[in-house]
């Protein structure tokens, strides 16, 4: 399979990094996760867009337009002849001397993106899943994309630990969002997810559903929830590119409702698959 090296398409064994990259050495830069569904990219636009912020909030210069860049990836995607699964696409800082402060001399930020096969988790949207709760150790930019995971990756660490797909973490009482995804809870047929502020990461599938539901006329707030609203909600749901609207039946060992997604999360997952469908015409 291809994939692109500083706007190159190259065999993706040939593709080599230099051991002082700074994405390597400090996880220096921000990467993007995009949906191909029947070999088209779902929400395209959005992601590039976020991928734009993300790099303009680190400092980093995109050496492409967006047009470059929408080209090089549909090209990829063709090329790799790929019909359901994913875009990576990550850019650092470049490479230069290990030094925390960014490099002086006019340094090119290293671009990279590939592709890979991904089904839809079917049995998990079908059946729910399961989850923890964690506390947010993270810092106070989770809005930017950044490499940096550590924090995520020690909460999704302990869900499979504990046998659970997801790590819904809080701060304090609040919750904030999963380990890789957003957070819905419902109540009294009202949709609550935490505000897109720098507590969490503005995911392009929790805009697609605040878009469905006031297209369809179920109320949402965009607001923090607290560890027992959490608690006594009638439905809760995670979103993410990789894993769409996932219904979640538990959380910490305590069941949701009647322990079965509930009604209007199914509701929006139809809306959602009718989304894919008019998108990408899957
Ligand atoms: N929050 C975090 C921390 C994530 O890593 C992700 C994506 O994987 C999301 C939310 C969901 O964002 P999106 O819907 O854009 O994939």
């Amino acid at each position: 399979t291809f994939a692109i090296l500083n706007g190159k398409l190259i065999e993706r064994n040939q593709a080599k990094m230099d051991i002082e990259d700074r994405g390597y050495q400090f996880g220096d830069g921000v990467y993007e996760v995009i949906r191909v569904y029947n070999g088209k990219m779902f929400t395209l636009q959005e992601h590039l867009e976020r991928f734009e912020r993300s790099t303009k909030s680190i400092g980093v210069s995109l050496p492409y337009t967006m047009d470059q860049l929408k080209s090089l990836l549909l090209e990829l995607v063709e090329k790799n002849n790929l019909r359901l699964g994913i875009i990576y696409m990550q850019i650092t800082r470049g490479v230069a001397p290990r030094n925390h402060a960014f490099p002086e001399e006019n340094v090119e930020p290293t671009l990279v993106a590939y592709t890979r096969e991904m089904p839809r988790p079917k049995d998990e949207l079908q059946t729910g899943v399961k989850t923890i709760l964690t506390e947010d150790i993270r810092w106070l930019r989770c809005d930017i994309k950044s490499l940096n995971l550590l924090g995520n990756i020690l909460a999704k660490q302990k869900a499979v630990e504990h046998g659970c797909f997801e790590a819904i973490q809080h701060r304090g009482q609040n919750v904030t969002e999963g380990s890789s995804s957003n957070i819905f809870m419902v109540k009294n047929g009202i949709v609550i997810t935490h505000e897109s502020n720098h507590m969490i990461l503005k995911g392009i599938t929790k805009d697609v559903i605040l878009g469905l539901c006031s297209a369809s006329g179920i109320p949402v707030n965009e607001r923090a929830f607290t560890l027992k609203e959490l608690a006594e909600a009638d439905e809760v749901f995670l979103s993410s590119t990789v894993a769409e609207v996932m219904p979640i039946i538990e959380v910490e060992g305590k069941v949701v409702g009647n322990g079965e997604p509930g009604p209007i999360t199914r509701k929006i997952q139809e809306l959602f698959v009718n989304e894919i469908e008019k998108q990408c015409g899957a």
